[in-house]
C-alpha cells in the first residue's frame, strides 16, 4: 500500500459507481499532458446511506478503472467526511480518511489541556511574520485563548479519529485529511496557523487539510460569493500551510483541499495562478458532477432516456422536502424558478440537456433545476435496474460526457492552466 499522494489530486465521485473507467481516462490524458493527478474516489457516509451503496464498492470499482485503464500511478479510496462514530465501515476498504471535526468545533477542551497548549504557544510571538502575507499577524493571549476554545477539542478529536484508524491500518497506511470546511465562518490565518500547531502536537500526519473559505459552494453550480476575497483567502492559507511546515513537524507534502461541491468554475484560473506562484499542491474535490453528466448523457439519447430523466424530474419534484432535506444548508433552489413537471416533458433532448448543463453562456441554463435533478438521485437509486440497464444502453455517449467533463472543465482550468 502507498500513501504517496502526487502533489495534485483530485476527488471524484461517483453514485452508482459506474464511472470509474470514464473518469480514470480524464486523468489520463492529463498525464498524457505531463500533469499527474492522483485519482481519489471519494464517497461520504450520508452518500453511501442515502443511495444504498458500501465503501467495498467503491474499492471495487477504483481498482477495476486502475485494472482497465492499466494506471499505473497511486489512487486512493477516500472516506468522506467520517468521524469516530462513522468510521468503522470505511476501514476496510479505504486509504484515504477525510477526517471532518466540524461539529466539534466550538465544545471547548478541558482547563488543563487548554492550559497546556497555551504555555507551548508562548514560544511564538505575538506578531507572527508569515512570508507571503501582507500583514503581520498579531496574536495576544486573549485571541489565542480563543482560537483555543474554539479548535483544540476539534483538533484533539481528530487525534483520536486518527489514532482509533491507526490502530486498524497500521502507521503509514493511509492518507489523512483534517476537514473545517463545514464550520460557520472561515478560519483567518490566525486561526489556521494555531489549528495546525494543534494537529501537530496531536501527531496526525495530515496530507491535506480543509479549511473553511468565504462564499458559497453549493452543489453543482459555480461559486456564490466575493471572488476577490476567495482570492486573498486562499494565498494566505496557502502562505499559512507552507509557514507551519517550516514551522511544526507536519508532512512537507502538506496541501489545502477544496470542497468544491462541484464546479466551481470561476474560481479554478485562480486557483490555478496561485499555486503555480507559491509552487504549492493542491486537492480538489468534486462530488455529483458525474452523476448529472450521466443524467444529461440520458436526456441527449432521447427516447427512453430522455423519458426516464423527465419522469425522475416529476418525482423528485413532488418530493421536494424528502429530496433536499440532507443539502440544505448546500443549496440553494428558488423553487419560483424550477420548471413544472409538465413544461419539462414538453422539452426535446436538447432542451433538457442545455436545461441542466453547466454552461452560463447558454441562455437556457437554469441553475436552480440543476441543483434539483444534483440531489434527486435517490429516484434513481429506487429504480435502480432500469436506471443502470439505461446507462449500459448509452455506455459509449455517457462515458465520453464524463470524461469530458472531468477534463475539459475541471482538470484543464484548475490544474493545466488551460
Ligand atoms: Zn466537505
Amino acid at each position: 500500500m502507498t500513501t504517496n499522494i502526487s502533489k495534485y489530486s483530485m476527488g471524484v465521485g461517483d453514485r452508482f459507481g459506474l464511472e470509474g473507467v470514464a473518469q480514470l481516462r480524464a486523468f489520463q490524458a492529463a498525464k498524457d499532458r505531463g500533469v499527474t493527478i492522483t485519482p481519489v474516489w471519494n464517497k461520504s457516509n450520508r452518500e453511501h446511506s442515502l443511495i444504498g451503496t458500501r465503501p467495498r464498492e467503491v474499492r471495487a470499482e477504483a481498482e477495476a478503472a486502475v485494472k482497465s485503464c492499466q494506471w499505473s500511478g497511486p489512487y486512493f479510496v477516500d472516506a468522506d467526511h467520517i468521524g469516530l462514530a462513522t468510521v468503522d465501515k470505511f476501514v476496510g476498504a479505504s486509504d484515504f480518511f477525510t477526517i471532518d471535526v466540524a461539529d466539534s468545533i466550538g465544545k471547548t477542551a478541558s482547563d488543563a489541556s487548554i492550559a497546556r497548549y497555551m504555555a507551548e504557544m508562548q514560544r511564538f510571538p505575538a506578531v507572527l511574520r508569515i512570508p507571503g502575507i501582507a500583514e503581520p499577524v498579531t496574536v495576544d493571549p486573549a485571541s489565542l485563548q480563543e482560537i483555543a476554545s474554539k479548535y483544540l477539542y476539534a483538533v484533539e478529536e481528530a487525534g483520536r479519529v486518527y489514532r482509533h484508524i491507526v490502530q486498524e491500518k497500521g502507521e503509514g497506511n493511509f492518507v489523512t485529511e483534517v476537514s473545517f470546511d463545514e464550520a460557520n465562518t472561515p478560519q483567518t490565518p490566525a486561526e489556521l496557523f494555531f489549528i495546525l500547531a494543534a494537529a501537530a502536537r496531536e501527531a496526525i500526519p495530515a496530507a491535506t487539510v480543509a479549511p473553511k473559505f468565504t462564499g458559497e459552494f453549493l452543489k453543482g453550480i459555480d461559486y456564490v460569493g466575493d471572488i476577490e476575497r476567495f482570492s486573498r483567502e486562499f494565498e494566505e492559507d496557502l502562505a499559512v500551510l507552507e509557514f507551519a511546515k517550516q514551522t511544526f513537524s507536519l508532512p512537507a507534502s502538506l496541501k489545502l483541499s477544496i470542497h468544491s461541491g462541484s464546479d466551481k468554475f470561476s474560481l479554478y484560473p485562480i486557483m490555478h495562478r496561485a499555486i503555480k506562484q507559491a509552487g504549492a499542491g493542491l486537492h480538489l474535490k468534486t462530488a455529483g458532477t458525474t452523476w448529472l453528466e450521466e443524467v444529461i448523457g440520458l436526456a441527449a439519447a432521447g427516447g427512453e432516456g430522455l423519458a426516464f430523466v423527465k419522469a425522475l424530474y416529476r418525482d423528485a419534484y413532488g418530493r421536494y422536502d424528502e429530496m433536499a432535506k440532507p443539502y440544505l444548508t448546500v443549496i440553494a433552489i428558488d423553487r419560483q424558478a424550477l420548471p413544472t413537471p409538465a413544461k419539462v416533458d414538453s422539452w426535446s433532448a436538447q432542451e433538457y440537456v442545455e436545461t441542466l448543463e453547466h454552461n452560463q453562456a447558454c441562455k437556457r441554463f437554469n441553475i436552480h433545476f440543476r441543483q434539483m435533478v444534483h440531489i434527486s438521485f435517490r429516484v434513481a437509486a429506487e429504480k435502480r435496474s432500469q436506471y443502470l440497464a439505461l446507462l449500459n444502453a448509452n455506455r459509449s455517449s455517457i462515458e465520453s460526457h464524463v470524461s469530458h467533463n472531468i477534463l475539459k472543465r475541471h482538470i484543464e482550468p484548475l490544474f493545466l492552466g488551460t
